[in-house]
């Protein structure tokens, strides 16, 4: 995926500005110029055309800086080239920390005269990080755009295609663009639906931008989880309340969510507590779905909050159990209410005989420590069949429905359900 790269240039000398742009930003080759810059810059430097540079430009550093905000949210800045003296306004050091507080890892060239502050200094003044080179002034081109090339260079197709996505989740997001599907969670032993899982998607006019197994990783990575995180909370505490008057087993939630675990913080349990309070919705009927991932378990914050979540009455998940990290021991470590058994293992039936002895297991296991269980990826009715027989609570799968809208939802649970989807009897 090829990406335009972009550049930023902050500098109050208006000549150098559009130094910038002839190196960077070529507009159209017209030999004139082209001659006229070979004069005054040399002969051209290899690689100018294949650069593909969108270079925005301000004369000041906080222009510079409202610039950066504004255009971030479409795409990221490859690099930001930062003047040294720019009066009236701010200095470069003071623009370059008020764009790391917006975006700590963003690359930044200082370009300053020598005399201002010695390297020391200015390496003391904003600190040690890989994110930073200083240009002593007057520069040439082929430095701007060795700097440039580099920098491009080091980051991979699939790093700028990462950015790219973020920087789309980030509007996605802003503009409502995400929307949730409910898949329904059926109790083993009656066939009725139990409550529903909220699974994030991102369409565009009904097509699928990106699927939540790729856009829920780079929010993670790229500091939108909490953002994504809120949204997906408040959809379905909205589902949850119109499932209320439904509500017959009060030993399991309506509704449930998935958590990433850098989502985990009290600021997101104060937020769960509110929505839920402002709803009027029991926060037992909410389920809160975290994976034991290595980074739960290394964690004593992240455990902590999820005990924080229980003890607050929220039913809590095991999700994607049998995967990653998991491990038995774990499971003493990791308060929860509800164990969901990696689908991988479900789906492996009848044939893997590994699969079936583990589950059963497991099951056995579970309802020792009074836990409930929960079976991912139930596709057909003899799969079905094993999991009931080795007591499984609850079970979620293609086979009872794929995930819908909330309306769909709301009318699959109010409708006379009972033992319908259950292929035994
Ligand atoms: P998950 O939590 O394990 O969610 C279940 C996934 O399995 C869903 O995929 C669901 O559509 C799929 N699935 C359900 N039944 C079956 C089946 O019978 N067969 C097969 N092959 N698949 C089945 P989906 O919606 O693509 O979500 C993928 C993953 O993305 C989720 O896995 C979850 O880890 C993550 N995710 C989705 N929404 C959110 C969210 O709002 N927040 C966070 N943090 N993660 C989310
Ligand atoms: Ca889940
Ligand atoms: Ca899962």
């Amino acid at each position: 995926m090829s990406v335009k790269a972009r550049i930023l240039a902050i500098d109050d000398n208006v000549g150098i500005l559009s130094d910038y742009r002839k190196i960077l930003a070529p507009q159209t080759s017209c030999k004139g110029l082209d001659e006229l810059e070979s004069e005054l810059f040399g002969a051209p430097t290899k690689g100018v055309e294949t650069l593909n540079v969108e270079l925005f430009t301000a004369t000041q550093g906080h222009e510079g800086v409202e610039l950066f905000k504004k255009e971030r949210v479409e795409q990221a800045f490859d690099a930001v080239f930062v003047d040294m003296r720019m009066p009236p306004g701010w200095d470069g050091l003071r623009t370059i920390r008020e764009i790391w507080n917006i975006e700590p890892d963003q690359f930044v060239v200082l370009c300053s005269a020598y005399s201002d502050y010695s390297f020391a200094e200015l390496r003391e003044a904003l600190g040690k990080t890989p994110n930073f080179l200083i240009l002593n002034k007057p520069f040439s081109p082929e430095e701007i755009l060795q700097i440039v090339s580099s920098i491009l260079d080091r980051e991979s197709d699939r790093v700028r295609a990462e950015k790219q996505m973020a920087a789309d989740l980030r509007v996605a997001i802003r503009n409502r663009q995400l929307s949730t599907a409910f898949q329904p969670l059926v109790c083993l032993s009656t066939g009725r639906i139990l409550g529903y899982e909220t699974l994030c998607r991102w369409q565009v006019d009904g097509k699928v931008v990106a699927y939540p197994d790729q856009f829920v990783e780079v929010a993670e990575r790229r500091g939108l989880i909490c953002e994504l995180g809120d949204f997906v909370a408040a959809e379905a505490v909205e589902l949850a309340v119109r499932l209320l008057p439904g509500w017959t087993d009060r030993s399991f939630p309506l509704v449930t969510v998935n958590v990433s675990p850098s989502q985990l913080s009290h600021r997101f349990v104060a937020y769960l507590d509110k929505l839920t309070s402002d709803a009027g919705l029991p926060v037992a009927a909410l389920g809160i779905e975290v994976t034991e991932s290595g980074d739960i378990l290394s964690d004593d914050g992240c455990i902590a909050i999820v005990d924080l979540i229980q003890a607050s009455g929220y039913h809590v998940l095991l999700d994607d159990f049998g995967t990653g990290h998991s491990c038995l021991a774990n499971i003493a470590r990791v308060p929860f209410d509800t164990v969901k058994l990696d689908r991988s293992f479900c789906m492996s039936l009848p044939d893997c005989e590994s699969s079936s002895l583990l589950l059963e297991a497991f099951g056995k296991l579970m309802r020792q420590l009074g836990k409930k269980s929960l079976v991912e990826g139930v596709e057909t009715g003899e799969q079905e069949a094993i999991v009931r027989s080795f007591q499984y609570t609850v079970g979620q799968g293609y086979l009872y429905a794929r995930p819908m809208s909330r309306e769909a939802a709301i009318e699959l649970f109010f409708a006379d359900t009972t033992a319908s989807f259950l292929n035994v009897a």
